[in-house]
């Protein structure tokens, strides 16, 4: 009889070392991550903030208490959990060029949820094989538990449920230990393997996986322009409907978003956040290559910049103007600032870039009663200090 490398593995633990917390593999998901630190070190001597982690919606706090167990810390360590184990880049890689940070003001709020068990997991048997010969045990990659059918490297379809009992893995079927165990004698890594014939759904892997690694941003006008340029060149594509809830042709969505990013900088004030999945699908329906693309959006001439770079920043209001706070963990603070005070209508105001040393925004001088400054009703986050 062979025993399964994820149980080796929890023998070894069991009395040994219960103390040491487990590392995220690449690409692995947050969930998987839970499952895997509740499997191998038991449900009782593993840490609270796994047995706490909530089984259907993960919020903002969830998250930042598993990024603090890799080390992780503050706003920082929270937009790296997302940008690396989440599917939040498809969202995020095309960056309006005048916000500043990752995850805009997602790290003081609440409302955003990264991932249920109501999502479909999924899994490559070859990925799955690999990881075991390579590391002793597998995981749940970010990218096999999406929309996509297909893995990008291995060109097989992914598997969407049990190949022994046909239940889907989420809620209401498998959970996610069935990786680590087995299906009435199957485990998944003899899962069968079927070769994909779709070469778009191999294009979209492929594309998602290039946007999910991406190490700098796209200016989000950039890449509307260079698609809006493009797919007028094309009628096919430009009077394409998607099935979404874009209730126009993918040319009209383009440039309707186009001219809404174009105005937003002109006035410096960001736009309201939209959803990237017509941008998708445009680049899948022009570009062969999302390397191309990038070419492409580069000779724009909007700054490219490094997504790590924009780790640290968040929203702290939206007043007139977009305010952000940077984490300086070196000296335990947050600096504000207001990179693109916005200009007003009437032109009025003063819209010269200003950085201040504390938080008050500097109002123009008006005739008639001042505002008065009001007190905050939340403390703003500590800020962790680097030791
Ligand atoms: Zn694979
Ligand atoms: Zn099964």
């Amino acid at each position: 009889m062979t025993l399964f490398p994820a149980h080796c593995a929890r023998d070894a633990l069991q009395g040994f070392d219960e103390q040491m917390i487990l590392s995220i593999q690449p690409e692995e998901t947050v969930r998987s991550f839970v499952a895997r630190t509740l499997f191998i070190k038991g449900k009782h001597s593993s840490e609270e903030v796994f047995r706490k982690f909530p089984k259907n919606r993960a919020l903002r706090a969830d998250i930042l208490l598993i990024a603090e167990m890799q080390g992780w810390i503050g706003c920082y360590g929270f937009n790296k959990m997302l940008h690396k184990h989440t599917n939040y880049p498809l969202n995020e890689v095309f960056k309006n060029i005048q916000d500043i940070s990752y995850s805009r003001g997602e790290y003081v709020g609440h409302s955003y949820c990264y991932g249920s068990n109501r999502t479909p997991a999924g899994f490559c048997p070859i990925c799955v094989a690999e990881d075991i010969k390579r590391l002793g045990f597998s995981f749940w990659r970010r990218a096999h538990c999406c929309e996509l059918k297909v893995c990008a490297e291995h060109n097989v379809e992914l598997v969407k449920r049990c190949p022994r009992c046909d239940e889907p893995f989420c809620h209401g079927g498998h959970d996610l230990n069935v990786m680590w165990t087995t299906c009435k004698g199957l485990h998944l890594k003899d899962s069968p393997v079927m070769l994909n014939t779709d070469l778009v759904e191999l294009k979209k892997a492929q594309v998602f996986a290039e946007i999910l690694s991406a190490t700098h941003h796209l200016s989000e006008e950039a890449v509307l322009a260079v698609l809006d340029e493009k797919i007028h060149q094309d009628d096919n594509l430009k009077l394409r409907i998607l099935d979404s809830r874009y209730d126009q042709p993918l040319g009209d969505t383009i440039k309707w978003r186009l001219e809404i990013v174009k105005g937003a900088r002109f006035k410096n004030r960001l736009p309201h956040r939209e959803n990237t999945d017509f941008i998708i699908q445009a680049v899948l329906g022009i570009y062969e290559k999302f390397s191309d693309f990038v070419i492409d959006v580069k000779a724009y001439g909007d700054e490219i910049r490094p997504i790590e770079s924009l780790w640290s920043t968040y929203i702290s209001g939206y007043q007139e103007s977009t305010h952000f706070v940077e984490e300086n963990y070196d000296q335990g603070v947050g600096v504000w600032c207001c990179p693109f005070p916005a200009r007003d209508s009437l032109r009025m105001w003063d819209w010269r870039p200003v950085y201040y040393p504390c938080c008050s925004f500097e109002r123009p001088k008006r005739k008639g009663p001042q505002p008065k400054p009001e007190r905050v009703k939340n403390a703003p986050p500590g800020v962790h200090r680097r030791k």
